[in-house]
């Protein structure tokens, strides 16, 4: 097992990096998010002796096991799927990121867990960018309009935005729903304090991830393409 991971974890790193110079960009400017919620704990430390640190699960349910089973590891844990408020306070202490705020009453939520924690939250804000009803995440004039409150919870950094592509949409759509994305971080930070950095772009995942890097992203994650025959 460890060794298909690897020669997949090799494979998906070449193409970041040919995408990046494609784009005129350094490898080094986008960090690969290994996606293991269909993996278990024994794959998810194969990832982290080769090196991938930075690991992702969609469900707090299936993130709270994973990361209680490779405590002490070095990883750093992102929460890239729709966290319900009643699970900020288990998943908060386990987590280095957060993707998915998609809504004003989890970043409160998000602002009373951090603070009783004393600690920062880093959190990106996900906008549903292909308009699909399934999907979380706030629409584009929503997030938007939250521009000049971005530095409203002191305890949550705010650090840019995530989207999904659209289920449907072929790789022209993909691209341009990501491009989109880039435009509407750059018109947020025109129009948000000045000392807060939007600089994370989360988008593209194994269908689409090198499109997403020729687009700017700099988390992709990625979760199939790492375990293509692994068992699960
Ligand atoms: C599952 C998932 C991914 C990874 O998907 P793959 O297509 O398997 O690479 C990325 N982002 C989110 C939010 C996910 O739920």
């Amino acid at each position: 097992m460890q060794r298909t991971i690897a020669e997949n974890l090799a494979g998906v790193r070449g193409r970041i990096a040919e995408a990046a110079r494609r784009a005129g960009r350094q490898a080094d400017e986008v960090t690969l998010v290994a996606v293991t919620k269909y993996v278990g704990a024994e794959a998810a430390r194969a990832l982290v002796s080769l090196g991938c640190q930075d690991l992702g699960e969609s469900r707090p349910q299936t993130l709270w096991p994973k990361a209680e089973s490779l405590r002490g590891s070095p990883v750093r844990w992102h929460m890239i799927g729709h966290l319900q408020r009643n699970k900020v306070k288990r998943t908060l202490p386990l987590v280095d990121c957060i993707h998915s705020a998609d809504s004003v009453r989890l970043l409160d939520t998000l602002e009373e867990e951090a603070r009783n924690l004393d600690r920062a939250i880093r959190v990106l804000l996900e906008v549903n960018v292909s308009g699909d009803v399934e999907k979380h995440g706030f629409a584009r004039d929503e997030v938007f309009a939250l521009a000049p409150r971005l530095a409203d919870w002191p305890h949550v950094e705010i650090r840019g935005l995530m989207a999904m592509s659209g289920r449907w949409s072929g790789p022209e759509a993909a691209r341009s729903e990501f491009a989109r994305l880039r435009h509407l971080r750059d018109a947020m930070r025109a129009n948000g304090p000045a000392h807060i950095d939007l600089g994370c772009l989360s988008m593209g995942m194994s269908d689409d991830f090198e499109l997403a890097v020729e687009e700017g992203a700099t988390l992709v994650r990625i979760g199939s393409a790492l375990f293509e025959g692994v068992p699960e």
